[in-house]
């Protein structure tokens, strides 16, 4: 059985539809992120499982053990926000062991599980400072071991990076996790970046408009996407408009070129979606070969960003940066090579 269960859980807020049947199981010890653009309804999701907002409709349960209608501190969750939110006129210790405390834990206790808790986010000698002596990045990492120190059984992370500058970001993804996974312990993260989901997750859930578009592992949701918002708004997506020449056998016409998708289609256009790193410059070993013309040239260094005109349709794909070659020029007539494969139908 499954450690956390929304089921069929819905939010309104007067007449407003916030979430809308929203269905997730999460296994114990699952890194979950919640992704979707601002004001889908990530955070009133997160908020519902944390108690602070009460479902519509629907039932959650924790540890098989129906938790809908318990108020926040009965449920055993352990939970970091956006903004720091530590208590200033608190020490570094004074903070992490203020769940402890509250719950009557003998003084001995607490100081040994602070000792653990802040040597467990690197931070052995910092337990006298306060918080306004700290950094954003430090000030993140006790607020989780703020919410680690009474062991919680589910950590809810709502964007806890998203104030941080982006070296701090991303060191400090690759500790959460690693922390996370040390103590296995059952974790719903709520992002808006997708790069963050993606490269910490192990399932993520994409939301749009109060629903859950898509529920997969990273690799699913990239690769398999199972929606033209979830196409879109994962990673950077090429889309390119076709005419279906025979339907059953997935025939389209892209400019001059026929592409056979092998895969029925419905009659008409359709929309076909199609990854920057699906393309090379050159035919190479592809099965299907287009003829485009060169619009921008962005030297990013390592890779070089091309945008190309294809039959009237934007289309942009990186190259390797080669130091023997020097990049297309704008203007220049160039050869792009696919596999039929990589063409995802995004809409009909
Ligand atoms: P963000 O990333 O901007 O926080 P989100 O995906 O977390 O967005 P929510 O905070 O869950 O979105 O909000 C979803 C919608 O619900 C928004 O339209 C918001 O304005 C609305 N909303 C949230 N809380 C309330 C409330 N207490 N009363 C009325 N409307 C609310």
């Amino acid at each position: 059985m499954s450690y956390l269960a929304l089921t069929h859980l819905e939010k309104s807020f007067g007449t407003l539809r916030v979430v809308k049947d929203f269905n997730l199981t999460v296994e114990k010890g699952e890194f979950i992120s919640l992704l979707g653009p601002s004001g889908c309804g990530k955070t009133t999701v997160l908020r519902m499982v944390a108690g602070f907002e009460t479902p519509t409709t629907g039932t959650i349960s924790i540890a098989g053990k129906e938790v809908t209608d318990l108020k926040p501190n009965q449920r055993n969750i352990g939970m970091v926000f956006q903004a720091y939110a530590l208590f200033p006129n608190l020490t570094v210790a004074q903070n992490v062991g203020f769940g402890l405390k509250v719950k009557g834990t003998p003084r001995a206790q607490i100081a040994k599980r602070v000792e653990e808790m802040l040597a467990l986010i690197g931070l052995p000698e910092l337990g006298n400072r306060y918080p306004f002596q700290l950094s954003g990045g430090q000030q993140q990492r006790v607020a989780l071991a703020r919410a680690l120190a009474p062991k919680p059984s589910v950590l809810l992370l709502d964007e806890p990076l998203s104030a941080l500058d982006a070296k701090v970001r991303v060191s400090l993804r690759n500790e959460i996790r690693a922390i996370q996974r040390e103590l296995g312990i059952t974790t719903i993260f709520v992002t808006h970046d997708q790069e963050e989901a993606l490269s910490m997750s192990d399932r993520v859930v994409v939301m749009h408009e109060g629903i859950a578009d898509q529920v997969g592992t990273p690799f699913d949701i990239y690769n398999r996407p199972a929606t033209r918002f979830v196409a879109g708004f994962v990673g950077t997506l090429n889309t390119l408009d076709v005419q279906v020449l025979d339907a059953a056998t997935g025939r389209v016409r892209l400019g001059a070129t026929e592409i056979a998708l092998a895969r029925p289609l419905p009659p008409g256009a359709v929309t076909l979606g199609l990854r920057p790193e699906a393309v090379t410059l050159g035919q190479g070993n592809h099965d299907t070969r287009l003829t485009a013309t060169i619009r921008e040239v962005d030297f990013l260094g390592s890779v070089i960003r091309l945008r190309a005109d294809l039959a009237g349709q934007p289309i942009a794909f990186d190259t390797f940066n080669n130091s023997h070659a020097a990049p297309p020029q704008v203007g220049t007539e160039v050869t792009l090579g696919l596999n039929a494969a990589d063409l995802l139908v995004i809409g009909a």
